[in-house]
């Protein structure tokens, strides 16, 4: 491989809610996609042993050589795990069912909290291959060992949340855990932003629950809201990012205006310093 420009580091972004079916893969599929389609250079690692974020990109189980429990675990370096997608400059590290084993396994070790943060350090090496600008971590639906992974490696926390009654339920408790990594593993963490997702405008208390959330959590929520999109839903079954199913639709828009936000964020975060 030819070197190019001196290696810098990725932004690494965990995709973290501790409840399930709030859009946290869907997000990082089509956000990831988003991003890769406007120029940046992606990898999506997949930390949920369910695998949705691997299957949802058409990479099947037998392709999944090398996964992150591997590289979890201390048995494959990062770079081993990395495999390309169909979407142009969008690669992934894919999961299996193993990783759900990993508290068992590495539990007790000193460095439980840092396995992520130390396979993604030197990632990028200087060649074409490894020249990522985001790495997007799709969590589990818990607050376990993985997840605190995610955010000892992470530089920001993105928090999907659904347009649902309980949408700020179980806030606190992720709000206090990214507290306390901030406390003992990673004083530099900070929450990128919320996104409301699954929107659906007809219903009342969906628009009541945006205007909650943003009165609760003010500029932490992004403009762009998701809407609920039965393209958005299709997808996955076809091993597509829906930017790939469908271009055109309304929930291809909404990601594609989400990674421009997302962008816009870090230019500013970067120029605060
Ligand atoms: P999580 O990873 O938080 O468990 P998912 O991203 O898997 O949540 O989403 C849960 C379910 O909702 C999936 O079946 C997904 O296809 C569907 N879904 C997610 N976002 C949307 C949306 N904007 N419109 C319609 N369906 C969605
Ligand atoms: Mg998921």
């Amino acid at each position: 491989p030819v070197a190019t420009a001196p290696a810098s580091a990725p932004r690494v972004i965990a995709i973290a809610n501790q409840k399930g079916g709030v859009g946290k893969t869907t997000t990082a599929i089509n956000l990831g996609t988003a991003l890769a389609a406007i120029g940046e250079h992606v990898l999506i690692v997949d930390l949920d042993p369910q695998g949705n974020a691997s299957t949802g990109l058409g990479i099947e189980r037998k392709q999944r050589r090398t996964s992150t429990y591997d590289v979890l675990t201390g048995h494959a370096p990062m770079r081993d795990a990395v495999i390309p997608t169909a979407v142009p400059q969008l690669h992934l590290a894919p999961s299996t069912m193993d990783l759900s084993g990993l508290e068992l396994e590495i539990g007790r070790e000193r460095d439980r909290a840092f396995r992520l943060r130390t396979a993604l350090h030197n990632i990028n090496n200087g060649t074409p291959a490894f020249n990522f600008t985001y790495v997007l971590v799709d969590c589990p639906p818990s607050l376990n060992l993985i997840t605190v992974n995610a955010m000892a490696a992470a530089n920001s926390i993105l928090v999907p949340m659904q347009c649902e009654f309980f949408a700020l339920e179980g806030l606190s408790q992720l709000l206090k855990t990214v507290d306390e990594v901030k406390k003992n593993l990673n004083p530099n963490l900070s929450i990128h932003g919320i996104v409301m997702t699954m929107f659906d405008s007809r219903n009342n208390l969906a628009n009541q629950v945006v205007a909650d959330v943003r009165q609760f959590m003010g500029k932490q929520v992004y403009e762009t809201v998701i809407p609920r999109n039965v393209r958005i839903s299709e997808a996955p079954s076809y091993g597509k990012p829906v930017l790939v199913y469908d271009l055109k639709c309304v929930g291809s828009e909404a990601y594609l205006r989400l990674a421009t936000e997302i962008i816009q964020r870090e230019r500013a975060m970067k120029a605060a310093g």
